[in-house]
C-alpha cells in the first residue's frame, strides 16, 4: 500500500489545469488605454443599472435574496420563460462549473470543440473528468465530428454558439441535429453568451430547444451586451430536473444584491440594448472591411469581436502586432492558448478605438492608411 502523502494532494486532474488567463488590461504609462481584450461593451451598462447598483449601498449588511426571484422574474418576462426554470449565478462561469460538477465525475468525458471556450476544459478537469477535444471545420463547430466523439463515457457536450474566440456560429437547424443525435443521458450545454448580438435569420439561441428537451441547458450572461461583467452575473435556463439539481448544489447566496438590482434594471432598458446592437452592427462591419483592405484575413463574426489572422513572416506576426498595438494602448487578446497562435482577437470598441486599431495596423503592416 502506498504511504500517505506528506501533505494534502489535489484530486486527479486539478494539476493538469492551466489557469484561465484573462485579457490584459494595462497600457504603458501616459498612453490612453483601449481595452479590447475581453469582449466588454464600449457603451457600458444602462444608466438605470448603474443607479440601481448605487441604491444598494445603504443595505450592504443584508443578505441578498438567495433565490434572486426578482431577477429570475425579470429574465422570464423579457424572454417569455418560466422563472422556475431559471437559476442565476456569479457569471455564467459559475454555472458552467456547477453544471459540470453536477453531471460529470471521475473519468467521465466532456466534449467541446477545438477552439472552444477554455472554461469548459477547466471545468471538466476540475471535476476529475477527461476533456475530449473535437476538430472544427473552417473554425466552426462540426456536428458530425462532435457526434462521432461521443462514447458511453460521455456525460456533457459543450457548445458555445456563437463561439468565442472565433466568432463563428451554427444555424439553429444544426444545433437541433446535434441534440437529436445525442444519447438522452448526455447533457448538451448551450453557451449563448453573445446571443443578443447575432443578426442572422438562421440563428436562434436555443431557448425553444431547452423548453422541449430533457437534456439541454443554456447559459447566458450579463457580462457582454448588458455591460455588467464587473458584477459577475449569469443565468441558466433548463428542464426542471436540471434546475433542481443546480439549486441543491449552488451556494445559497451565490448572486449578490447589487447584481440582482442592476440586472433587473439592465434587462428592462431595451433602448440601451438596441443602441449596443446598432453600434456593434456598424463597427463590426466597418472594422472587418477595413482590416480586409489591409490584406488581413478576418474570420466572419456574428459576435462583438473579431478574429484577425496575421502572416507568419517575421515582422508581421500576431505576436509582433500585439506588442505594436499594446505600445499604443490598444490591448487585443492573444489566442495562442486556443490553438490560434497566428491570430489576435479584437473586441469591437468605441469608434475611436476601432479607428485607432485600423490605423495602427496599417502602420504596422507598412501600408498607407
Ligand atoms: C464571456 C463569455 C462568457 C461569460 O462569462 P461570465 O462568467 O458570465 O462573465 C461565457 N461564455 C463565453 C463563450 C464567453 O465568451
Amino acid at each position: 500500500m502506498a504511504l500517505p502523502a506528506s501533505r494534502p494532494v489535489p484530486r486527479p486532474g486539478v494539476l493538469d489545469i492551466e489557469a484561465y488567463v484573462p485579457g490584459k488590461s494595462s497600457a504603458p504609462a501616459g498612453v490612453k488605454l483601449h481595452k479590447l481584450s475581453s469582449n466588454e461593451t464600449p457603451l457600458g451598462p444602462s444608466p438605470k443599472a448603474i443607479a440601481a447598483y448605487g441604491n444598494l449601498a445603504g443595505k450592504l449588511e443584508l443578505y441578498p435574496d438567495g433565490s434572486a426571484t426578482k431577477l429570475r422574474e425579470a429574465i422570464a418576462g423579457r424572454y417569455g420563460l418560466d422563472a422556475n426554470r431559471i437559476v442565476c449565478g456569479t457569471g455564467s462561469d459559475e454555472l458552467l462549473q456547477l453544471i459540470t460538477k453536477v453531471y460529470l465525475g471521475d473519468g467521465d468525458e466532456g466534449v467541446f470543440t477545438e477552439h472552444g471556450f477554455l472554461v469548459y476544459k477547466i471545468a471538466i478537469l476540475a471535476a476529475g473528468g477527461k476533456p475530449v477535444i473535437v476538430p472544427e471545420t473552417n473554425l466552426t463547430a462540426d456536428i458530425d465530428a462532435i457526434l462521432a466523439a461521443v462514447t458511453p463515457r460521455t456525460k456533457i457536450v459543450f457548445l458555445a454558439n456563437p463561439n468565442n474566440p472565433t466568432g463563428t456560429y451554427l444555424p439553429f437547424d444544426e444545433v437541433k441535429r446535434l441534440q437529436a443525435g445525442l444519447p438522452p443521458h448526455v447533457l448538451l450545454v448551450l453557451d449563448a453568451a453573445y446571443a443578443e448580438y447575432v443578426r442572422r435569420n438562421d440563428y436562434a439561441s436555443g431557448l425553444e430547444l431547452v423548453a422541449t428537451s430533457e437534456n439541454v441547458v443554456m447559459t447566458r450572461t450579463f457580462s457582454k451586451i448588458y455591460g455588467l461583467a464587473n458584477l459577475r452575473l449569469g443565468w441558466a435556463y433548463g428542464p426542471a430536473h436540471i434546475i433542481d439539481a443546480l439549486n441543491r448544489t449552488r451556494g445559497p447566496f451565490n448572486v449578490n444584491g447589487a447584481a440582482i438590482e442592476a440586472g433587473v434594471a439592465a434587462i428592462a432598458d431595451e433602448a440601451h440594448i438596441a443602441s449596443a446592437i446598432e453600434h456593434n452592427d456598424k463597427w463590426l462591419a466597418w472594422t472587418t472591411a477595413e482590416l480586409e483592405k489591409l490584406g488581413l484575413i478576418v474570420t466572419p463574426s456574428v459576435g462583438n469581436f473579431l478574429l484577425i489572422h496575421f502572416p507568419a513572416a517575421a515582422g508581421k506576426t500576431a505576436k509582433e502586432a500585439d506588442a505594436f498595438l499594446s505600445q499604443r494602448g490598444l490591448i487585443l487578446r492573444s489566442v495562442a492558448s486556443y490553438g490560434l497562435p497566428d491570430a489576435l482577437r479584437m473586441t469591437i470598441g468605441s469608434e475611436e478605438a476601432n479607428r485607432l486599431v485600423v490605423a495602427a495596423l496599417a502602420e504596422f503592416l507598412g501600408k498607407a492608411a
